[in-house]
């Protein structure tokens, strides 16, 4: 089993006032699965995708990865745990604007030495999205759907086995939000990650193999789709 949520509780306190982000959560994930994260504003699904890729912390329960447990990790432990295990796309296309695509592509591929390599390495990933043409041009001239395609360059650069995709079509048009299904379906088939999409979208939703609906941040149905 590639993640193991038991009874995972991560409760916000802000001056006091306490509030729970999700509470009692018991869930697996294998390899290379392809997973829907749904339910109303607040419900928890960011929540839930920040404590799986440890943006936060959580209180209560464990997490296991691969088996092993993190409720005793430091800070650093987190640290390797996020730069191996996690890569992320939010809909904010947070890539940098004065950087061109393939810079910002060459960022998520320091651990190469080699620049050579590094470039070679990040050309291929940005040809996978379908950037080429796109490659030198400045983050800040690309449109939503260029940008979300800069992302998961990026997020493919890291080869993590989880990908975390907190609402990746939130800012897009139809047809763009259905281009970056497409790359996500592509690349969880060929490089079988683990693949955890929040959406609001039901058609998102029907295309992914697993859906998983919180309310209250709690799981209140987890269903395979196909
Ligand atoms: P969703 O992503 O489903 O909209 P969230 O996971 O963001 O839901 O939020 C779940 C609950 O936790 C909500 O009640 C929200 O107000 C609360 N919450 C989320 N982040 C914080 C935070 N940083 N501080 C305090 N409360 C938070
Ligand atoms: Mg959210």
């Amino acid at each position: 089993m590639l993640l193991k949520l038991e009874n995972i509780g991560k409760i916000y306190d802000s001056n006091d006032i306490l509030t729970v982000g999700i509470r009692g959560i018991d869930l697996a994930f294998d390899y290379n699965e392809f997973v829907t994260i749904e339910g109303e504003s607040g419900s928890g699904k960011s929540t839930l995708l920040n404590v799986i890729g440890a943006n936060d912390t959580y209180e209560e329960g464990e997490l296991y990865f691969n088996g092993e447990p993190t409720s005793h990790y430091s800070e650093s432990d987190w640290e390797k745990y996020r730069e191996k295990n996690i890569a992320t796309i939010f809909q904010d296309f947070n890539i940098i604007e004065n950087l061109t695509v393939l810079e910002n592509v060459e960022l998520a591929l320091l651990r190469l030495d080699d620049k050579k390599e590094r470039r070679r390495r990040a050309k291929e990933l940005i040809a996978r999205v379908g950037l080429t043409e796109q490659m030198n041009r400045r983050g800040s001239k690309l449109s939503g759907g260029e940008k979300q395609r800069t992302v998961i360059a990026r997020a493919l650069a890291k080869d993590a086995p989880v990908i975390l995709a907190d609402e990746p079509t939130g800012n897009l048009d139809q047809k763009n939000s259905q281009e970056i299904m497409e790359l996500l379906k592509y690349s969880n088939r060929e490089w079988k990650q683990t693949t955890l999409i929040v959406t609001h979208d039901e058609n998102i939703a029907l295309q992914t193999d697993r859906i998983i609906r919180l309310e209250d941040g709690r799981i209140v149905s987890d269903e395979k789709n196909r």
